[in-house]
């Protein structure tokens, strides 16, 4: 059974039996208050009519007295039977009840009678049509057989109509859902619109999670395209020299060069999988940090060390700042590794005869890596998206076989994500670059 149809038949059910709990409570509470009204009347203009009779030498008088007064009967007896005023015909016959109200059954319904002494063996009775339900009922019959049957089909109609417009929209859901599955096509939307009902709140949340749904497939696909094209090149240029070395093999130079550069291209291929696959464990989350305590100033030294080489090559000073022996836990492969990425790119993107600047240090409580250079610089436009897997911001100049494939970043971001600190960085293009990672030192 669709929601529509439980919503509908679950309130038509309450709200017919509140309509049918109402009107007994009604009808009951006005019978009783009408029938205690009633009694009061009776009681009253017995007792009253009673003190305007006089009765002497069996004589009766009064002056003015209404024998029939707001549906009470007065009549006046003795033990014969009835000697004066009103008695209604089809009011049940019984004998005298001194001072008590007695509630009788007649042929035609149920009445009051109330006898009270006059003088001289006379009784003044007042008689009075009981309250009858059952009269009402049937006076009412119109309203509670056809009226309320009537309200509540009208209100169970106008329910179901008003459930249906409201679910509507989720009709469209399911359509929508139902063509991305058919089609595979995630830019489908379901576009409702504003609204700030349940149904538009969960197509919008349901549009923004397809927005995201196909915000990350559209990057898984670019993230595969990138790594076949950036995995070709080496492999073309492996295939060529292969190829030129075959046909020169008597040339130990041509040999020799031939080699190197299948070498290179290999150590390239080789770094780019190792990479891949480093990004890939971590959008898995099995990149896993082994902690270890350890000094970062002495990484750095060990990883300055390693890069002053290729420094030299450029002319560029390498300077490491440390400001004592800062001990971290962390996973010292994972934070050298960032600290060459760095490095290789200040010193890659440097000027030549400039500087390149590591400073390590701790504030408050957290490792702080700085790698400044007064290199090329990178241009605002391009600062926000360095970050991106395979984003090069000159991807001509980095064709060479010692460049990387613009995961350097990515990588870096991802190892300090993942001990729970911050990347950023500044730049001015043609002044130089300031690197920074943050992250806490003892976690
Ligand atoms: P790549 O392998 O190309 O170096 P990265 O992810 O390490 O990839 O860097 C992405 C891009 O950011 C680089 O292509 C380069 O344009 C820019 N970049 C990174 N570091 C620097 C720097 N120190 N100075 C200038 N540009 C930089």
């Amino acid at each position: 059974m669709t929601i529509k149809k439980r919503i509908v038949i679950w309130y038509t059910i309450w709200m017919t039996l509140l309509v049918v709990i109402t009107f007994a409570v009604f009808f009951s509470l006005s019978g009783v208050m009408v029938e205690r009204r009633a009694i009061r009347t009776l009681e009253e203009a017995v007792h009253d009519a009673a003190d305007d009779i006089r009765v002497r030498d069996g004589r009766i008088r009064y002056d003015d007295i209404d024998f029939f007064d707001d549906g009470v009967y007065l009549s006046i007896w003795d033990e014969t039977g009835l000697v004066g005023g009103r008695f209604p015909d089809d009011a049940p016959s019984s004998g005298v009840v001194e001072g008590r109200l007695q509630n009788l059954e007649g042929e035609y319904g149920s009445w009051y009678f109330l006898d009270i002494p006059i003088g001289e063996g006379f009784y003044l009775r007042g008689a009075e049509r009981a309250y009858d339900i059952g009269s009402v009922f049937s006076s009412m019959q119109f309203v509670i057989l056809i009226l309320l049957p009537l309200l509540v089909i009208l209100a169970a109609l106008g329910g179901y109509l008003i459930v249906k417009r409201s679910f509507s929209p989720a009709d469209k859901v399911i359509e929508t859902a139902g063509d991305i599955a058919n089609s595979d096509d995630l830019s489908k939307r379901i576009g409702l619109g504003n609204g700030n009902d349940e149904i538009h709140q969960m197509a919008s949340a349901f549009d923004n999670m397809l927005e995201r749904i196909e915000n990350a497939f559209e990057k898984e696909k670019q993230f595969t395209s990138d790594a076949s094209h950036e995995l070709r090149t080496p492999i073309s240029v492996i295939l060529a020299q292969a190829d030129y070395a075959a046909g020169h093999v008597a040339e130990q130079d041509k040999m020799e060069e031939a080699l190197g550069v299948i070498s290179r291209q290999a150590e390239k291929m080789s770094r780019l999988v190792s990479e891949l696959l480093a990004l890939a464990r971590s959008d898995k989350g099995t990149l896993q940090v082994k902690r270890e305590r350890f000094s970062l100033s002495e990484l750095g030294d060990v990883v300055v060390s390693s890069m002053e080489d290729r420094a030299e090559k450029k002319g560029i000073s390498l300077t490491l700042k440390t400001s004592s022996n800062i001990m971290v836990n962390a996973d010292q492969e994972m934070i050298a590794r960032v600290m060459i990425n760095l490095l290789s790119n200040a010193i890659a993107y440097g000027k030549e005869g400039g500087f390149v600047l590591v400073r390590i240090g701790m504030k408050d409580g957290e490792a702080v890596i700085s790698v400044e250079d007064n290199g090329i610089g990178i241009a605002s436009e391009h600062l926000g998206r360095i970050w991106d897997r395979f984003y090069q911001v000159n991807p001509a100049r980095t064709v060479d076989s010692s460049s990387g494939a613009g995961l350097g970043l990515p990588i870096v971001k991802e190892i300090i994500a993942a001990h729970g600190g911050k990347v950023s960085a500044e730049s001015t293009l043609g002044q130089g670059s300031l690197f920074t990672v943050v992250f806490p030192s003892d976690e």
